[in-house]
């Protein structure tokens, strides 16, 4: 590991020896890609998570973080439409968008849009807008039957010129975090907000505070190289003439935020250090007390994970290295994800009907929010297992 150095947090540029909230070597560069053989999976591009959280604005970022090693390209796959509860989150915010909005003029631009997906829920929640896109893993045709224009492209300064002057929102869900500079980002967004007009700004992001309070120890990717609480999302937008308020939404995983030039100011909240401090404190005996457990569930058989996204692809990892074979497949929605191969530990990706095939007796769920929906699936498919969640209680 790379010893602990002075440098500026890319949010507040306080330039100080910023002590880290998590540690690790040899994490894969992405999560949520398709790995279509075992050996490929094995030999997964690797780098270091080194995550240092600023005790002035309370920014948590990886300082080793490289972007030159990612790339969002065709194999990124991060869908999670498979899961009922995500759908009814992603209409459910949808709806706050076109109620915010009302009838505003102008267009709404979405950076970060994949498919479209969250602006077709626009859509349908009556919004009717124009609708411009922005990512660089989109796979859809340049023309859309739904007249959204989707720009395979990142969101720059060089973007600006394909928005139109009269501008009524930009909505970037889950972006943010994938974004290494963000005083740049917002630099070139709060151009947008000032060409006249009130446009407002709509951003989710995963809450880096539940992260820390629950010690969701499976929260760490490199992909997410800078994470944000109320505090530190509002501190950077207010740098840039912004004031946004922060709420907690999917469980508080995640966070909301509503912008505008001079719009509302967010309340003060607790600074993060000792949640920091202690979340550190707790990570060996996390995964010390899965891996005692896992060798006494395992006697009963196969056991499981539920989710090949980035929590399940953490969790595996920490604790293959810290015992091999403990954990013997990846259950997965995402047909796409099937027959594929989690990076690193190579562990297989398998439908629920294949894993219930091969006798899996254990099923751990890596994501609380879909606890509810898993048990019930398993039910019905009339599986004798047992699911267990990632940890007993959740913090707020
Ligand atoms: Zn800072």
């Amino acid at each position: 590991m790379p010893s602990n150095a002075a440098c500026a947090c890319p949010v507040c540029l306080k330039d100080a020896d910023h002590p880290t909230a998590i540690e690790r070597d040899g994490v894969p560069v992405l999560q949520n890609v398709i790995v279509p053989t075992r050996e490929e999976a094995i030999g997964f591009p690797t780098h270091v998570l080194k995550m240092r959280f600023c005790e002035r604005c309370n920014f948590v970022w990886n300082s080793a973080f490289d972007p030159g090693r990612i790339d969002y390209g065709k194999d990124y796959n991060n869908d999670a439409q498979g899961s009922g509860f995500y759908r009814a989150h992603q209409e459910e915010r949808a709806r706050a968008v076109a109620r915010a909005l009302g009838a505003s003029p102008g267009a709404v631009v979405e950076i970060g849009c994949w498919n479209g997906e969250f602006m077709q829920a626009m859509a349908r929640a009556g919004l009717d807008a124009p609708k411009i896109g922005f990512d660089p893993a989109y796979t859809g045709p340049d023309e859309r039957e739904d007249g959204m224009k989707i720009h395979r492209a990142y969101f720059g300064r060089d973007s600006l010129d394909r928005i139109p002057a009269e501008l009524a929102a930009v909505v970037s869900r889950h972006t943010i975090e994938h974004i290494a500079a963000p005083r740049p980002f917002i630099a070139s967004l709060a151009e947008l907000f000032s060409r006249g007009g009130a446009p407002r700004l709509f951003l989710e992001t995963p809450d880096v505070g539940w992260t820390l309070r629950n010690d969701a120890f499976e929260d760490w990717y490199y992909e997410h190289c800078s994470l944000y609480s109320p505090t530190s999302i509002e501190y950077l937008l207010r740098e840039f003439g912004l004031e946004g308020r922060t709420t907690g939404v999917f469980g508080d995983q995640y966070m909301w935020t509503e912008a505008a030039r001079g719009g509302p100011r967010g309340a003060g909240r607790p600074d993060l250090a000792p949640v920091v401090f202690a979340h550190k404190a707790a990570e060996a005996r996390f995964f010390e007390a899965w891996a005692e457990r896992l060798r006494a569930l395992r006697r009963a058989g196969p056991v499981a994970i539920w989710g090949a996204a980035s929590k399940g692809v953490t969790f595996t990892l920490v604790l293959n290295r810290l015992e091999p074979g403990l954990i013997d497949a990846a259950i997965d929605l995402n047909a796409k994800k099937q027959g594929g191969f989690l990076p690193v530990t190579g562990l297989e990706i398998v439908s629920p009907e294949a894993a219930r095939a091969r006798g899996v007796r254990t099923v751990i769920v890596m994501n609380p929010n879909y606890f509810g929906e898993i048990e019930a699936m398993m039910g019905g498919m009339d599986w004798p297992a047992a699911a267990l969640p990632i940890r007993e209680t959740e913090a707020a």
